[in-house]
């Protein structure tokens, strides 16, 4: 991408966010003042190039601004950038033919022949040359060019007597070609013409353009639309956008004008033009698949009108209707695509109905050392309920670090053992599996009359009576047991000698063979892959499933991106629990942290330093991460135990670091950002974030999850690199609001769901238009897809049948995500 159309997408994604200066991190201003050198570089025009020395892109002081001085300022320079779009057109000789008016009319009877699947190359004009073009635009057939979409409008649709032209602004003007000639201007021949109408004249010039001066012959009606500007006091327009007054429509000027997403070797008129033949010959042919209920209910335009109009808008107004239509189909066909999803598993077959009984649940919480909360209960009784049915639980259990999913999850696990089938729990790494492991064993030894039974040298597997009406077997299954344990445990699970099986990656595979897989709990959904959920799935004959995770994302979004679900969230924190104390710190003030972590560790406290984020790669991070651990263990803390920890190192390193840290044989841990999520190290009580300002909010709040875990106070320490007024704003934040939820809807907001998700969303089909923060949108199309399911589930109906298909167009290639 080139400099100039990095800024351009820049501008456009700060427009849309509403012109927050939020568009880049660290601000508009920086990113100016760091690219102004290449864009300048790139410009060889001296007229683009005095333009551009105005806008003073080195200097610029966009972040001082009010709202109004943005746009304006933002205005001017996509004024310059869309001149610079002009220029290229105007050195490039090819252009000329396909801007002289086509005497060729549309055929419409051939094209009537041609599906919309044709590529596009049955367009006259586009050669598989320009396909190329277009390939890179991911546009390879007619239907894909009917969606791809404008970014933006250039209104020109501001008519104005050559008299009234106000100069600075956009207008357009008809009116009558006195005279056209080629012309040299500066020191280059280019196309001078005087247009007048009824209240004056003025000089139109286009630089470049000699052949532009035979288009204009004398007396024929030109529309004209561009800024105004002065020469020599005089107004005149320089390059702007201009069409012959003919029996056709106006697709350059005198409207709102569509800017296309451009790449290299494709021109706006061209675009224009091909968009526009393509539209008026194809988006007919459409059949539009919403039932036409949901269409009035809703108030929807239809699917050819709202084609037609997001390309060539009669106004905003519909603009913006037609925008409207086509992100509810693309959230629409999302939601339904998810709840044929889930129809599909729990309707395919029956799941197991579990007999729950009472007596062991309120047996197990009587011999907690703690009463469940609220949001606890709340959420067991969910699951209890979903448990008893024979319909196969689908539910994503949210939960904020620390809200105690675990006990939650434990009791699922008893009811399944209790009615003879078997329960498995997947966590993301063995630490995280052995720390269930343990807490489990824990709290069913309270509750069982007898100690747990196990034979020397057998950790991996324990027997508790006295507890259900029979033993309840309990095993670990992870990766690093040796191949004959492992081979024991498979044969147990196999033989259903084991009732509860706690593991990694391990459980799924393909050796372990459950006999009655009843309950599948998979802790911390996110690190785990699609494949990796239904692999466990699958171990079952259609066994209910509980994912749960500690990210949290704002509900109507959770139901979007995971409809298939039904969502639980547990919104409180055990009571009594400390808020961990955040404090930003400017890093001249590092070796107060430093002592003040000392200290600490002195009182018996344990604490974690995270290295900042190395985005472009692992590698990079690992390497800075050694540096600092050395550096720290050398010059700051001689005296203490240090470990480190970052992503390259293997599997069983990382866990070995880990559990030395957990046992409290180290005081500090310094790690990237791969520190577990999940773990529990009850003596930690300090987190300090180094480069804190690159990390999202729910992240930061994941690391402090890390502390603080017992009666003491836990303390969070977050050091910026740089600190700009968006580092600061956002580092505030993570001072005052200590609720998930809040947090993550504030990451949202800051930084979009492409950025919150990562690569979460892949899989799923593309959103265009539709944005996943509007909630009222996602809201109606859920509702709307509710209903539709209600009515019919398996979309039988004939009516139905053009939405099918487009279900499938549209799901065929994530297919596989769940
Ligand atoms: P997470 O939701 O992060 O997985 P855990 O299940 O690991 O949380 O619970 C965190 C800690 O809180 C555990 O030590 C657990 O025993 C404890 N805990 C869970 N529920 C309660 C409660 N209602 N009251 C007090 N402590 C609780
Ligand atoms: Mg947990």
């Amino acid at each position: 991408m080139t400099s100039i159309d990095s800024l351009r997408n820049v501008l456009e994604l700060e427009c849309q966010k509403g012109y927050t200066d939020k568009a880049v991190i660290g601000g508009l201003d920086k990113y100016l003042h760091k690219q102004a050198g290449q864009i300048r570089q790139s410009i060889n025009n001296p007229q683009l190039l005095s333009g551009l020395d105005e806008l003073n892109l080195a200097n610029s002081i966009y972040g001082s601004y009010g709202m109004d001085e943005r746009k304006r300022w933002i205005t001017n320079v996509f004024g310059w950038l869309d001149k610079v779009e002009r220029a290229k057109e105007e050195n490039n000789p090819g252009i000329k033919m396909l801007d002289r008016p086509s005497r060729v009319r549309a055929r419409p009877r051939q094209k009537q022949r041609e599906g919309l699947d044709s590529p596009i190359t049955v367009i006259k004009g586009i050669t598989p040359n320009v396909a190329n073009r277009f390939a890179k635009l991911n546009v390879g057939a007619v239907r894909d060019l009917l969606y791809f979409f404008p970014r933006r409008y250039v209104d020109y649709s501001q008519r104005k007597p050559i008299s009234e032209l106000i100069e600075g602004e956009e207008q357009t003007i008809i009116g009558i070609i006195w005279q056209a000639r080629v012309a040299t201007l500066g020191n280059r021949r280019g196309t001078e013409a005087i247009v007048g109408d009824e209240t004056g004249n003025i000089r139109v010039v286009w630089f470049n353009q000699p052949y532009l001066a035979r288009s204009f012959r004398t007396n024929a009606r030109v529309v004209i639309s561009g800024t105004v500007s002065l020469f020599k006091g005089q107004k005149v327009f320089e390059s702007p956008e201009w069409e012959l007054l003919e029996n056709k429509e106006l697709i350059h000027t005198g409207r709102l004008v569509p800017v296309y997403p451009l790449t290299q070797g494709l021109y706006p008129r061209q675009v224009r033009k091909w968009t526009k033949e393509i539209v008026d010959g194809y988006a007919w042919q459409l059949g539009d698949f919403l039932p036409s209920e949901i269409k009035t209910r809703c108030q929807l335009l239809d699917l050819s009108t709202a084609i037609a109009q997001i390309h060539y808008p009669d106004d905003q107004t519909i603009a913006e209707r037609a925008r409207g239509r086509l992100a509810f189909d693309e959230l629409f066909l999302l939601q339904v695509g998810v709840l044929s999803r889930k129809r599909d598993w729990q309707e395919g077959q029956p799941g197991n109905a579990f007999h729950v009984e009472q007596e062991i649940i309120s047996k197990f919480l009587h011999c907690l050392p703690f009463t469940l909360t609220r949001a606890q209960e709340r959420v067991l009784q969910e699951i209890l309920t979903d448990l008893s049915q024979a319909k196969a639980m689908s539910r994503l259990l949210q939960g904020e670090v620390g809200s105690g999913k675990t006990v939650i999850a434990t009791l699922a696990l008893l009811i399944a053992a209790a009615d003879g089938y078997q329960g498995a729990l997947m966590a993301p790494t063995e630490v995280l599996a052995e720390q269930h492991y343990t807490n489990i064993c824990g709290y069913l030894s309270q509750a069982s009359t007898q100690e747990a039974r196990h034979e020397p040298g057998e950790e991996s597997i324990r027997c508790y009576t006295g507890f259900l009406s029979g033993p309840l077997t309990i095993a670990l299954l992870v990766g690093s047991l040796s191949n004959s344990e492992k081979e024991r445990l498979h044969d147990k699970i196999k033989q259903g000698e084991v009732d509860i099986i706690i593991g990694t990656h391990a459980l799924i595979q393909k050796e372990v063979e459950f006999s009655k897989l009843g309950l599948a709990v998979v802790d911390e959904q996110h690190r785990f892959g699609v494949l990796q959920r239904s692999a466990l799935r699958q171990k079952g004959f259609n066994p209910h499933v509980l994912v749960m995770t500690a990210t949290p994302i704002p509900r109507t979004m959770a139901l979007t991106l995971y409809g298939d679900l039904d969502l639980s969230s547990i919104d409180e924190v055990p009571p009594g629990r400390q808020v961990v104390k955040t404090k930003w710190l400017e890093s001249q003030y590092r070796e107060k942290a430093y002592s003040f972590l000392h200290r600490q560790v002195s009182n018996g406290r344990q604490a974690f330093i995270i290295c900042p984020l190395v985005e472009e790669s692992e590698i990079l991070e690992a390497k800075a991460a050694t540096t600092e651990y050395e550096r720290l263990s050398r010059e700051v803390f001689p005296d203490l135990k240090l470990g480190l920890l970052h992503g390259q190192m293997h599997g069983s390193e990382k866990e070995g670091v880990m559990r030395h840290f957990r046992a409290g044989e180290l005081d500090i841990l310094v790690s990237t950002s791969v520190v577990e999520v999940g773990i529990d190290v009850p003596r930690a009580s300090v987190m300090l974030v180094e480069g804190a300002e690159r990390f999202g909010l729910s992240q930061l709040h994941q690391f402090r999850g890390r502390v603080g875990r017992d009666k003491e106070q836990g303390y969070c320490i977050l050091i910026p690199e740089k600190i700009s007024l968006e580092a600061r704003e956002r580092l505030r934040l993570m001072e005052r609001i200590h609720d998930g939820f809040a947090l993550a809807e504030k990451d949202l907001e800051l930084r979009g769901p492409g950025e919150f998700f990562g690569t979460h969303q892949s899989g799923l089909p593309d959103l265009k238009l539709a944005k996943l923060s509007d909630l009222r949108s996602l809201e109606l199309a859920r509702q709307e897809a509710i209903t539709l399911f209600q009515s019919d589930p398996n979309l039988k109906n004939a009516e139905h049948q053009p939405l099918r298909q487009r279900l499938s167009q549209v799901w065929s290639k994530g297919a596989e995500w769940s």
